[in-house]
């Protein structure tokens, strides 16, 4: 036995966006084993790209060859078992499947390496040394995982190779630049997800830069949260997850605050004076047009929808898409209660009712939600009883068996290397926005982002997003607020 505890949350990840039935998903993990090479004396960029691929690779695949001479390599074993005690950790691998770290040659496999605020992977052994830089490493370890996944998945050839400056999304600016000792000042960090644990996990490695972070997060770590939440051992569940973050924080150089509530319960106590910068990730769109309709002086956003990821930075008096212009109800994002609608079939009214006060559908509403799921009506008796929440949530979550039919319906779980990715930009954004000397050589563009993570990475990420018509940054009133509070 070696699939994760957590396999249902793999499943609903990986089966909602391949459309693998639950009996091939598990298949085709257990006959695969990726392997992690690492070359010896890995140098500060090495360690964090290994340390990084054996955790994505071990919330996966429940196969693992961990191989090295270097003492690193059996704490990398440690770790991956630490985050599924079940995996099995095998000799060897072929390259096809395996991601190489450092001096060390693998034919067929994947080099990931990083220098300054470069991001790379190769298809043949890098040369060695970087200027160390803990997001680009971090970068270029979940683009690695990545090409992995569509080469096992989807059967992809080897890709091009990647050169990603995480400054301007060109190939190589601040390829030389080192970190520096820079405060970024105080932050309100909202959302400990799966995207705010990649953004934590690279901060916890930024050993320089300066500054205040206040965590907000009211949930604890469950089981499922597992599948990609980079913070999280299997020994983390049912801790507090803004706790889980501080902890990792400890040798960081940012000084960390927590309160284990939402923004919306935190926000009374601001008695307290409002810090200049917010950065979001949480999992809803009220929270996010809360956050901008707070007005603080600079919004960065860090997310994952359908297949896609992404991170924005805005200062609402510049004259480009405010963060609530992103999250305008005609846009993106459904809630839960729309999403379970539409998954069976109901009138929203209906579904928002059922929600509320946690009723199970009827004989004839189940009957009909499993004709839209395209599953035999025996499928859903299991769940007659249950709240429609739970229903959803285990659609969701893989634990009812659909066909192809229906998984296009629903919410598709994100894939831990896209959650990661998502994460890694936004703290990049907020490092970027906040010390004015990358600033200054930083893209302008408000939206970076990569549109289908089963296809290649993208030529171009970058996004100018115009206001929208009707969003509060066009409104005199919210305008002379923020220009009267932050003297701009
Ligand atoms: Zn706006």
């Amino acid at each position: 036995m070696a699939l994760a505890p957590f396999f249902d949350r793999i499943y609903g990840a990986v089966g909602m966006h391949l459309s693998v039935s639950r009996e091939n998903l598990s298949s085709s993990l257990e006959s695969t084993v990726v392997g992690i090479h690492c070359g010896p004396n890995l140098n500060p960029n090495e360690r964090i790209i290994a340390e990084l691929t054996v955790n994505l690779a071990a919330r996966l695949y429940p196969k693992l060859a961990i191989i090295g001479q270097d003492v690193d390599v059996e704490w990398l074993k440690s770790l991956a078992l630490e985050i599924n005690p079940d995996i099995e950790i095998v000799a060897n691998a072929i390259g096809e499947t395996s991601i190489c770290v450092g001096s060390t040659n693998v034919e067929g496999a994947i080099y990931p390496s990083a220098s300054g605020w470069v991001a790379r992977v190769s298809h043949q052994p890098p040369l060695s040394g970087g200027i160390e830089n803990p997001y680009a490493a971090s970068a270029a370890s979940a683009l690695a995982c990545s090409e992995l996944f569509r080469r096992i998945f989807l059967h992809s050839k080897q890709e091009p190779d990647l050169s990603i400056s995480l400054l301007d999304f060109g190939s190589n600016a601040g390829e030389h630049l080192e970190l520096t000792t820079e405060s970024i000042g105080d932050v309100l960090f909202v959302g400990v997800g799966a995207v705010g644990n990649a953004a934590i996990w690279a901060m916890s490695k930024d050993e320089k830069t300066r500054g205040t972070l206040t965590l907000l997060d009211n949930e604890t770590v469950t089981l499922s949260n597992l599948q990609r939440y980079v913070l999280a051992a299997y020994s983390d569940v049912s801790k507090i997850k803004v706790e889980l973050a501080a902890s990792a924080m400890q040798h960081s150089a940012l000084s960390v605050l927590t309160s284990q509530s939402t923004l919306e319960e935190f926000t009374p106590l601001l008695g307290w004076v409002q810090p200049p910068t917010t950065c979001i990730s949480v999992d809803n769109v009220n929270g996010r047009r809360v956050a901008q309709a707070l007005l603080p002086k600079l919004v960065i956003n860090g997310w994952t929808g359908e297949g896609a990821l992404g991170a924005s930075w805005h200062e609402f008096s510049r004259n480009a898409a405010c963060l609530a212009c992103l999250y305008q109800p005609h846009g993106q994002g459904l809630s839960a209660t729309q999403q379970a609608a539409r998954a069976f079939g109901l009138l929203e009214e209906r579904a928002a009712t059922l929600w509320v006060t946690r009723a199970p559908l009827s004989n004839d509403e189940r009957k009909a939600a499993a004709k839209v799921l395209g599953v035999k009506p025996a499928v859903l008796k299991p769940w007659r009883n249950k709240p429609i929440g739970e229903l959803y949530t285990d659609v969701v979550c893989g634990a009812v068996p659909l066909d192809i039919g229906g998984a296009g319906r629903v919410e598709v779980v994100p894939l831990a290397h896209q959650s990661v990715l998502a994460g890694i930009l936004m703290a990049v954004e907020l490092l970027k926005r906040c010390q004015p000397e990358l600033a200054s050589i930083s893209q302008p563009e408000t939206l970076i982002s990569w549109d289908d993570i089963l296809r290649p990475a993208p030529k171009n990420w970058k996004k100018p997003r115009p206001r929208e018509n009707g969003c509060i940054c066009g409104d005199q009133v919210y305008q002379s607020v923020y220009r009267e509070k932050w003297l701009v």
